[in-house]
């Protein structure tokens, strides 16, 4: 799960980071009212929408020449002006994808003079199985354009969790930025209080770009992007309140309503598994065949007659869908009661889609029998392979 800036930047202030004073707003006299609360005379009116870029972001609704989703203000004026160009207008940046992003909340925060921007983040690293710090002198910019056309302003500092944050990984950080004297010790303090802000909020990601040197030689956190594992979110009740629905995919939420762990992909079959890594398996397969999954989608053990419902429904409101895959083990739950499940299901959404059914496990031959009888153009499948193969079939026929 991911949350705006200023969300991050409360979490951070919590940790005893400091961050530029700030407010969010939601509406034009609120944006005002956050501006008289700083002490001026420079704001800078942010647009909170979760994709990053924002700055050399274009608003759709308005001209080539108008300004991004970071905007400069020298007064409570400008910061109205601003706010009521920004809100409800669509910022397309280079994280958004072509259609943009609704803007429907502001930050206002203090102006900084920023004398030199540097770039930091924390990440889980799967490969090493550690916490990776990855800094550069290269900041408030695409890291990835960094990373791609200058490798070697890139250094990355890994932690091992058991053992945690060293005075050394301080050293390294503060070295890997260049930095010497008192901004040298800045540095060495911040990354500790990161990396334990990062840990203490069972974090994925911590992002801050730019980390600014300001004029008067400190060092402030400007920009910041966090994301939380959302196994662990349960155990942060004040982070989950922070959730904004509207920033995610609408299927994605409904799907979490209903307990299915549901990921939207690119291709046109969706499928329909108990447990993830039938669900892994199946994906491969059908790419085996030549065609692509429209999502990942693992239903669970206890795959109920609801449960499948809400499946089929948000499998079927994705436009791309062009066929469906069902690949279930029976195991705990039994095949008969798993058929008359989906027979019930594909009556009340209505398929209008080729459907194959691969079941396995405890009454297989009772529910497919459930199937053949249903009336509907259930193609089964007895197999894996062989279910991959009819759907792509199938698919390929009614193109
Ligand atoms: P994004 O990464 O989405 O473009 P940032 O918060 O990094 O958004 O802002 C883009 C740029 O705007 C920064 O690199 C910095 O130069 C400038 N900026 C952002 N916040 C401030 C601020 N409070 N004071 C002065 N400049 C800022
Ligand atoms: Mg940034």
């Amino acid at each position: 799960m991911n949350v705006h800036e200023y969300q991050a930047k409360e979490l951070l202030k919590e940790h005893g980071i400091a961050v530029p004073d700030g407010h969010a707003a939601l509406s034009v006299e609120e944006a005002v009212e956050a501006a008289r609360k700083l002490p001026g005379p420079l704001y800078v009116v942010k647009a909170q929408i979760h994709a990053g870029g924002r700055g050399k972001g274009k608003f759709k609704e308005l001209g080539e020449d108008a300004k991004g989703g970071v905007r400069l203000a020298k007064s409570v004026e400008e910061v109205e002006e601003n706010a009521r160009e920004m809100l409800g207008n669509t910022l397309v940046t280079i994280q958004t994808g072509d259609e943009g992003k609704q803007v429907n909340r502001l930050y206002v925060t203090d102006g900084v003079d920023i004398a030199k921007e540097y770039y930091f983040s924390l990440l889980v690293d799967r490969a090493s199985g550690q916490v990776a710090m990855v800094v550069s002198t290269e900041g408030g910019m695409d890291i990835e354009a960094v990373a791609h056309d200058t490798p070697e302003k890139i250094h990355t500092i890994t932690i091992d969790p058991a053992q945690g944050f060293m005075p050394h990984h301080g050293r390294a950080v503060a070295f890997g930025l260049g930095l010497s004297g008192d901004l040298n010790k800045q540095a060495q303090k911040l990354a500790r209080q990161l990396y334990n802000a990062f840990m203490a909020t069972d974090s994925e990601m911590l992002e801050i770009n730019p980390l600014v040197e300001t004029d008067d030689g400190k060092l402030l956190v400007l920009d910041a992007k966090m994301g939380f594992d959302g196994n662990a979110l349960f155990r942060h009740p004040d982070i989950e309140e922070m959730r904004d629905e509207t920033e995610e995919d609408p299927a994605e939420v409904e799907a979490s309503e209903y307990d299915l762990a549901y990921i939207k992909l690119d291709g046109n079959i969706g499928c329909m598994v108990n447990g993830a890594g039938l669900a892994m398996a199946t994906m491969d397969i059908i790419k085996l065949n030549g065609a692509f999954p429209a999502n990942f989608l693992d239903v669970g053990g206890g795959a109920t007659t609801e449960k499948v419902t809400a499946a089929f429904k948000i499998i079927l409101k994705d436009p791309a869908v062009e066929g469906i895959l069902v690949n279930i083990f029976g195991g705990i739950m039994r095949c008969d009661t798993i058929a008359e499940g989906i027979v019930v299901a594909a009556k009340e959404v209505e398929l209008d889609v080729p459907l194959v059914v691969r079941l396995e496990g405890t009454n297989v031959e009772k529910g497919k029998e459930i199937l053949a009888n249903s009336g509907l153009p259930i193609v089964p499948a007895d197999d894996l392979g062989d279910a991959a193969r009819k759907i792509v079939a199938e698919v390929k026929q009614a193109a």
